[in-house]
């Protein structure tokens, strides 16, 4: 049948030129993503065997097979899983789907040196391209299970690839074929037709993959099957002593398609009636897609080890989403649907359980690393916020968790508990205001009494902080008080005018008072004399119960 040529779009092209010059030190992690994707497409169409049984597919001996050819300089990687049908292909494997590639690639261009790049690269999971590292053509043959025919894809990663539907039936599943690059005699490493290497690299980068990575032998007339490269041994069932951080990390990758490593690996075992062990972490970076309804959840269901979904957004609340891992319970059903994990209440139970133990975690992070904690924060703490209006229960763990910009210190943000321990003695109420940055609000006349009289005032930024302050409404018996909002008694001296002075002083100012309210009888409710200010003239206050400036701003963003 006819084979089509068809161009790359610029922003895939681009990314191959990367990879075929490889900026990437580590060439050898192009058989992980391989592997990985493979081990997605035999889940797949484990679970799809399982739904339909009518679907017309081997799942009797599931499998990843590499296959190397010395003499032709070829590896190939063949998976018998889901397949792809003619249209997967081309919009999987032709283009780049994700937005935030163009400017992956505008920053690329940016960071000269490698490592700044590589830690791009990974910020996006480059995948399937990453065979371009190591080869000059890469040929990739498939099937959709259940379907006739196959797909054939071919490209030198220089601007086009082909695409041929075949008459024959292709084998189920998936085979990648990689020509790679011409060897290099000074560098017997990376030789990636060589038995030692390969074994090497799939021990080390996907030995929990939990299906058998096998080797064909090299003469191509092996008896019977080969045995697994990898142990398959589920890391979460195996005591921590046993397996590396490194371990946990690559398991961390293939879930989270994260090229970098985790921030924080948490484990929990939960004995008792209903049984469960959950590996999760809490990666370095936020992605892009945080903030939009159809951002995925990155943690998988597992039944006694056997993969049941992705995305399993029944298993933690969504202010944890970013949060990636494995959730392997002993006593469901291998049927169970999403539906039903979400009545569930021995899951409802364990996703509070999950929940506390994440934010304990992240408070521990807080006083063991508080580097690694602030970078944490920095991602995710506008997320985690979610939670202090949304989970009333852990709205405590989360405010032990949690820290915020203080005109304290510029360089340390500080805990609700800090913030009271240093409240002087005719402070009663906590202080805070919001707005869009901190210098929007440090330069903002509320802050002027403040600084004046050197009381500590929280920063919120986010604009979920206009929300949680409300629905939180104390901390430590203390009220949360907006600096703009009402009138602001500063206890010693501050807006403590003597009635006998006010009196005296509206008086003196009546005329000025009055000439303002008429002239701004359109826009504010009252003209008053204040203290609060020491160097403007005048500010614009809220009364204590109408929403705040910025509030009122993000509903006029939002058309309300
Ligand atoms: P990612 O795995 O992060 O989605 P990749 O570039 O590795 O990105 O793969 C792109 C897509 O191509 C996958 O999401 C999958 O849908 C499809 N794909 C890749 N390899 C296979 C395979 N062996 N079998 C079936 N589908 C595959
Ligand atoms: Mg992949």
């Amino acid at each position: 049948m006819s084979t089509q040529t068809f161009e790359f779009q610029v922003e895939a092209r681009q990314l191959l030129q990367l990879m075929i010059h490889s900026i990437y030190s580590n060439r050898d992690v192009f058989l992980r993503e391989l592997v990985s994707n493979a081990s997605d497409a035999l889940d797949k169409l484990r679970i799809a065997a399982l739904r339909d049984d009518s679907l017309d597919a081997d799942v009797s001996d599931l499998h990843i097979l590499i296959e190397t050819d010395p003499e032709a300089r070829t590896l190939t990687v063949r998976d018998n899983g889901i397949g792809m049908s003619y249209d997967e292909v081309s919009e999987l494997i032709g283009t780049i789907a994700n937005s935030g590639t163009a400017k992956l690639l505008a920053e690329l261009r940016e960071a000269k040196d490698g490592a700044g790049a590589e830690g791009l690269i990974g910020q996006f999971g480059v995948g399937f391209y990453s065979s371009f590292m190591v080869a000059d053509e890469v040929t990739l043959v498939t099937r959709r299970a259940g379907e006739g025919g196959g797909t054939r894809w071919t490209s030198r990663g220089e601007g086009t690839y082909t695409l041929e539907r075949l008459d024959e039936d292709a084998p189920q599943g998936t085979a990648v074929t990689l020509h790679l690059k011409p060897a290099d005699p000074d560098d017997q490493l990376h030789d990636y037709t060589a038995e030692w290497k390969l074994r090497e690299i799939v021990k080390r980068y996907s030995d929990f993959i939990t299906w058998p990575v096998r080797l064909a032998p090299a003469d191509g007339d092996g008896d019977g099957e080969a045995a697994a490269l990898n142990s398959m041994k589920a890391l979460w069932a195996r005591p921590r002593e046993e397996v590396s951080d490194d371990e946990y990390h690559e398991l961390y990758k293939h879930i989270s398609h994260d090229w970098r490593d985790p921030l924080e690996t948490i484990r929990l075992q939960a004995e008792g009636t209903f049984e469960y062990q959950a590996l999760l972490f809490l990666p370095a970076h936020a992605p892009h897609d945080l903030f939009t309804r159809d951002h995925k959840r990155g943690v998988q269901l597992y039944v006694k080890r056997v993969f049941i979904m992705d995305d399993c957004e029944a298993l933690l609340p969504s202010y944890l989403r970013f949060v990636k891992g494995v959730v392997d319970a002993a006593d469901l059903s291998l049927n169970v649907s999403r539906e039903i994990l979400q009545q569930d209440r021995q899951i409802q139970r364990m996703n509070r359980r999950l929940a506390k133990k994440v934010l304990a975690s992240v408070k521990d992070l807080r006083t063991a690393d508080p580097e690694r904690y602030a970078t944490f924060w920095k991602e995710f703490g506008a997320v985690v916020k979610e939670g202090l209006v949304t989970d009333p229960d852990n709205r405590d763990a989360i405010l032990a968790a949690a820290t915020f910009a203080t005109t304290h210190d510029e360089d340390a943000p500080t805990t609700l508990k800090d913030y009271v321990e240093r409240m002087g003695e005719g402070q009663s109420d906590i202080y805070f205001m919001t707005g869009e940055s901190r210098q929007a609000i440090e330069n903002s006349p509320h802050m002027e009494a403040f600084r004046a009289k050197g009381v500590e005032v929280l920063l919120l930024t986010d604009p979920v902080d206009e929300v949680w302050v409300d629905a939180v409404g104390t901390f430590d018996g203390k009220p949360l008080r907006s600096v703009a909002k009402g009138e602001i008694d500063l206890g010693d001296g501050a807006g403590d005018t003597s009635d006998a002075e006010r009196e005296k002083l509206d008086e003196e100012y009546a005329a000025v008072l009055g000439w303002l309210s008429e002239r701004l009888a359109d826009d504010v409710k009252e003209v008053r004399l204040s203290s609060r200010l020491t160097v403007s003239p005048a500010c614009v206050v809220s009364d204590a119960d109408d929403i705040t400036p910025a509030l009122e701003n993000m509903y006029r963003a939002m058309g309300q």
